[in-house]
């Protein structure tokens, strides 16, 4: 993208390649989800025995004959879902906590009851399974129509979120327009689109349907392994352990992904709809669908191994994520590691004019790299790959998304802080030196 940076916060012109990178990303996405899924379904989870499949079809008979098709009875479902999510995300009583300034001077207030939604949704979908209301493995054997409506209305959303950004925006001072009708649907024109007061879109879509729907679909995969192969395996159950655990924790620290680039700095256009609509349920549940259809028995010692990996990546992740939330929500009067936190009191500036004050820790997690709290994510992600397959690419899927994300997110922040904290940025990135992995990057 080529920016003109006049400012912190997004301002950009989207020049034809802006546009044409969009309007590619906005094509490939959903079309490799959908490869995902052909490759799990019909070519035994293999991405060479696919690429053969399509050299040996040619690519209009292959896609007749595999691309997902639409069901009456998924949509629906698809629709009773949002609606039920939005309906306890309006509903449910749940603390009131404060997002971060927005560039242009806004600090807005959300309804954090996300922890409530997940337990409810959860009690409920598991209660009807046990009194024989309901078999858990209804959302994998309507998967194919299932994903067809997330992409879908991961093409709908934006587009009405376009529309309202250009007719109805809710803060106007943090609208961006970025000469590209395509740009714009891409990464959006709203930073925090809402209904009304509360019923926040970007929030409700990033932390709602997809997410809660994420633990759910797992157990419905691994009630497709139980009842396809008479038993649960290890590596479902190490992935059922690291995923919930992931899910869990963001609803408990629900408050904390108010102050995250999602919440703070990214618009709400394609990008996070599709993001948190379609791949989300797709790409970040790939290993339940693989494992369901091949299961994956590992030694004792593997799975040993793999737990202590991907728990290790978690405890890095929680942890780091907790120290960057306590060093601002005490102001600097906090211990780290045992010890007084150092950091540095920074300033910057907000487009009405009005000088502001913030905090860089600079001791703890957030003195060993600039994105320590990126690598425990990723830890997680590769005991994830490795609790499946260490000849397969297909479940790695997710490893490769989120590295992706990590690649593009990383710089693109470094840019964002040097706008926002000038020499204060400089002199931090020379206290903290690497950016992930001290001595690598
Ligand atoms: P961060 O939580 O690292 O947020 C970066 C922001 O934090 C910066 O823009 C800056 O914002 C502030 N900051 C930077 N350095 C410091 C410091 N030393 N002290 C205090 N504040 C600092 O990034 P993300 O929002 O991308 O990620 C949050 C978590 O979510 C990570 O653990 C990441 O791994 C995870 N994640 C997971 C994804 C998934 O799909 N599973 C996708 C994306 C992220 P400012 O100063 O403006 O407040």
């Amino acid at each position: 993208m080529e920016e003109i940076e006049e400012f912190w916060g997004r301002k950009i012109r989207a020049s034809w390649w802006a546009a044409t990178a969009s309007l590619f990303l906005i094509v490939a996405s959903p079309l490799w989800l959908f490869w995902n899924w052909i490759g799990l379904e019909y070519f035994g989870g293999s991405y060479l025995s696919e690429i053969a499949g399509l050299r040996r079809d040619g690519i209009l008979a292959f896609s007749f004959q595999y691309l997902p098709r639409a069901s009456t009875k998924a949509s629906q479902g698809y629709i009773a879902w949002l609606c039920f999510q939005a309906t306890l995300y309006y509903f449910l009583p749940g603390p009131i906590s404060t997002g971060q300034l927005t560039p242009a001077g806004h600090l807005l207030k959300y309804k954090t009851n996300g922890l409530s939604a997940w337990t409810m949704t959860h009690c409920l979908a598991f209660g009807a399974a046990y009194l024989g209301y309901l078999d858990l493995t209804i959302i994998a054997d309507n998967w194919e129509g299932l994903l067809v409506a997330s992409n879908v209305y991961g093409f709908v959303l934006p587009a009405l979120c376009l529309v309202k950004g250009y007719v109805a925006p809710s803060y106007v001072g943090d609208c961006k327009y970025s000469g590209s009708l395509v740009a714009d649907y891409f990464i959006g024109v709203e930073l925090n689109p809402r209904l009304g007061e509360l019923f926040d879109l970007k929030l409700f879509h990033n932390g709602r349907p997809g997410i809660i729907a994420w633990t759910l679909i797992d157990a419905s995969y691994a009630a497709i392994q139980f009842r396809d192969h008479g038993y649960i395996s290890n590596s479902m159950w190490i992935v059922l352990i690291l995923h919930y655990t992931y899910v869990l924790d963001f609803f408990v620290n629900e408050d904390w992904y108010l102050r995250t680039i999602d919440m703070c700095h990214d618009h709400f256009g394609y990008y996070l709809g599709l993001g948190c609509m379609a791949a989300v349920p797709n790409i970040y549940t790939i290993q339940c669908q693989y494992l369901a259809r091949y299961p994956v028995n590992l030694s004792h010692t593997q799975a040993a191994a793999i737990l202590v990996l991907g728990m290790g990546g978690y405890a890095i992740f929680r942890s780091a994520n907790h120290q960057k939330d306590i060093i601002r929500s005490s102001n600097g009067q906090c211990d780290i590691w045992g010890r007084q936190a150092q950091y540095m009191r920074c300033t910057y500036k907000t487009e009405d004019g009005r000088k502001h004050e913030s905090l860089l820790l600079c001791s703890g997690w957030w003195g060993f790299s600039r994105h320590a709290n990126y690598l425990g994510d990723l830890m997680q992600a590769f005991a994830l790959g490795l609790a499946c397959s260490s000849t397969q690419f297909l479940p790695w899927a997710y490893t490769f998304f989120l590295s992706a994300i990590m690649i593009n997110r990383l710089p693109r922040d470094e840019a964002r802080c040097r706008r926002k904290y000038g020499k204060d940025w400089r002199t931090y990135c020379a206290k903290v030196r690497w950016r992930l992995l001290p001595g690598v990057y």
